[in-house]
């Protein structure tokens, strides 16, 4: 049966990854599918060239130098033979877009964005699948835009399942029903319309797209390769004593998905939900080492407290001017401001007056909000907070964390604990 493996941006960063890439496919004999993400940094330097380009500050060529550069350094390190087609193959990629930012921009900046940020995965594939066949790891490169099918809601592309799983019968299924083991290598994140344009998925889309492939082609598991030993009970950015999680359900990974945690991106675990197809988060450090499964199975879900971080949070408390109830009509044009704005909602709470929301701070939008709310309404807020979620608590998780803090806002259900607090 068919595996499907990912690898983001942090296995690929640089010739040495790359290498080790090549070493973890080898161990396995089964068909795979490596859905493999930009380099490195790559999409945020090609999110910059998009900046540029549109804003017309001058610098879109230079921005995409340093992506080329960076590309080219990786080449240069990997590959021997400096007559190697791929240093032309990917030398003409880059023009194709040099060619592109230097007339002046035509459609809207979503399309735009696709168009520039998704070649950021053909190049990583590309050079990836090149590499591979050189050292015998023989594969097929794919692209991906043949199979996967999406609306042209560009930056937030919705998959069209039906005719996404039909291409994927299509194309993909005769290649892996092959004699011996068959290596198809292709990108995450980007997919294409019915007008045949590029689209993206969202940022960090790369593991849905496994999710996709896998559910399209009844695939036997999924694995997402990361440089942590699986999935942790908190970030070790903000814990020194983390723990791995070995085996949690589909539905306790949704759960701190949608709390932050980010180790996977949320939409990647419905599609496997669906079929049961287990995912494993694995180490492609120690690629031996057991990793986290995430199946069916709910008995370990509370074996681990869990923890999720989030920083630089603003704190909304929204009441009306002459001090009567926030009610339904009110709330419904706030939640209209909010989602016309753009803005997600981390946790809220109502009391008798006030509303009051905890949301991620962003530079442009938070203010464009917070403007728009007090046209009608009187708004407090506070800045520079952070939003503790708590799996599976107990007393002794919630000293550990609120320790020496002042508390703003506490919830409590019977598996989540939540604090929003001063930094
Ligand atoms: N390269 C894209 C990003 O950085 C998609 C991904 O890595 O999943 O957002
Ligand atoms: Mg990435």
């Amino acid at each position: 049966m068919t595996k499907i493996f990912k690898f983001g941006g942090a296995s690929v960063k640089d010739a040495n990854a790359i290498k080790n890439v090549g070493e973890v496919i080898k161990l396995y004999k089964d068909d795979l599918i490596v859905v493999v993400s930009a380099m490195g940094k790559t999409t945020n330097g090609l999110e910059k060239v998009v900046e540029s380009y549109l804003s017309k500050d001058g610098k879109g060529l230079e921005n995409l130098q340093a992506v080329k550069d960076f590309h080219f350094s990786i080449l240069d390190d990997l590959f021997d033979n400096k007559n190697h087609p791929i240093f032309n193959e990917i030398h003409n990629t880059f023009v194709e877009i040099e060619w592109e930012i230097e007339e002046d921009p035509t459609r809207e900046y979503d399309y735009i964005y696709d168009q520039i940020v998704s070649v950021g995965e053909i190049l990583s594939t590309k050079i990836v699948s090149s590499y591979l066949n050189d050292v015998g790891v023989i594969n097929t490169w794919q692209d991906v835009r043949d199979i996967i099918q999406t609306d042209n809601t560009h930056r937030q592309a919705k998959i069209n399942w039906k005719l996404t799983e039909e291409l994927i019968q299509k194309v993909i299924s005769p290649q892996v029903k092959k004699e011996g083991q068959s290596i198809i290598i292709t990108q995450g994140f980007i997919g294409s319309s019915s007008e045949l344009f590029t689209t993206t998925l969202g940022r960090e889309g790369s593991d849905f797209s496994a999710g996709i492939l896998a559910y399209c082609l009844n695939a036997e598991s999924v694995t997402i390769w990361k440089d942590v030993p699986g999935m942790l009970n908190a970030d070790p950015k903000w814990f020194d004593d983390t723990k791995k999680l070995d085996n949690i359900s589909y539905h306790e990974a949704v759960e701190l998905a949608y709390y932050g945690a980010s180790v996977i991106h949320p939409k990647t675990i419905k599609p496997l939900h669906n079929k049961n197809i287990p995912l494993y988060v694995k180490s492609f450090v120690s690629p031996n080492d057991d990793g986290t499964l995430i199946n069916e199975n709910t008995i370990e879900d509370s074996i681990v407290p869990s923890f999720i971080f989030k920083m630089n949070q603003v704190l909304i408390s929204i009441s009306a001017k002459d001090y009567s109830f926030v009610m339904e009509d009110s709330l419904s044009h706030i939640f209209g401001l909010f989602s016309k704005n753009g803005v997600s909602i981390n946790l809220m709470q109502n009391s008798a007056i006030s509303f009051s929301v905890c949301i991620d701070f962003d530079k442009q939008k938070t203010h464009q909000l917070i403007d728009e709310l007090k046209v009608n309404y009187k708004v407090l807020y506070n800045n520079n907070l952070e939003l503790v979620t708590i799996r599976h608590y107990n007393q002794k998780t919630i000293d550990r964390v609120t320790n020496k803090k002042e508390i703003l806002v506490e919830q409590k259900s019977r598996q989540t604990a939540r604090f929003v607090m001063k930094s």
